[in-house]
């Protein structure tokens, strides 16, 4: 979705809908048919200042680093952005400023895009169960050795596992 970002705050438009992991190809989701919901709100400050505030919703299938196993991780994104006209602009905000963003508006600004973003910044870079259902994986693999030696000890031990 592309709008221009310095009317559309000016104007304080309002624009939602849902976007398909599928439209999101940076993100490593492994549920490709999940959605997330989105709303952006546009609005200008007592300076007369764009901004463009960020609402999205949903969750993401990804794979987590200790046992492998899918482990979903909610989205739920708040951001503001002051819209910026360049890059000059967007440097001299102070970076104390912490109640909002910068993001460099044009006239073809791509909504999708801005979702991604914040959506990558959302999500952890190492995802992980609080508690992994399973313990990891290189516990569970028996030795090449044993097997080789004796199937049937490994049998045995497979079938001791689930109960310990
Ligand atoms: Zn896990």
């Amino acid at each position: 979705m592309i709008i221009d970002a310095f009317e559309f705050a000016r104007r304080a438009e309002e624009a939602s809908g849902s976007l398909g992991l599928d439209e999101l190809a940076r993100i490593d989701a492994l549920n490709r048919g999940e959605r997330l919901d989105w709303r952006l709100v546009g609005s200008t400050d007592e300076r007369n200042r764009p901004f463009l505030d960020l609402e999205v919703k949903g969750a993401v299938e990804l794979v987590c680093q200790r046992c492998l196993q899918p482990v979903v991780v909610a989205v739920d994104v708040l951001a503001r952005f002051l819209v910026a006209t360049d890059d000059a602009e967007a440097d001299a905000v102070p970076l104390d400023e912490d109640a909002f963003d910068v993001v460099v508006g044009n006239r073809e600004f791509d909504v999708v895009q801005l979702i991604e973003d914040e959506v990558i910044l959302w999500l952890p870079l190492v995802p992980k169960h609080d508690r992994c259902p399973q313990p990891p994986a290189s516990q569970t693999v028996a030795p090449l050795r044993s097997e080789r030696s004796s199937p049937f000890a490994v049998l045995g031990k497979m079938k001791k596992d689930p109960k310990s």
